[in-house]
């Protein structure tokens, strides 16, 4: 996959959403889902792009740093991270 904004080569990989450890000590292990909402939505559009403890395809570009999540709607389990 081609970066959307440099047009370079992206790095397979996955993405997820999970606490630190310095996290866990300040603010607790809370349920967490990584959300995306369009600029002009409305305050209660959101969709989950990756729920807790879920883990998502993604694209990393290493010269700009975007990275682009895949919602293939698989429900992978993050055991292997
Ligand atoms: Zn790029």
């Amino acid at each position: 996959m081609l970066c959307g904004k440099c047009g370079n080569k992206m790095e397979l990989g996955e993405a997820a959403v999970r606490y630190t450890g310095w996290g866990i000590f300040f603010f607790g292990a809370s349920y967490k889902h990584l959300f995306y909402k369009p600029k002009d939505a409305g305050p209660n559009y959101k969709v989950a792009v990756i729920k807790n403890n879920q883990c998502a395809t993604a694209y990393r570009c290493e010269s700009c740093g975007t990275t682009t999540i895949l919602n293939d709607g698989q429900e992978r389990n993050l055991i292997h991270w």
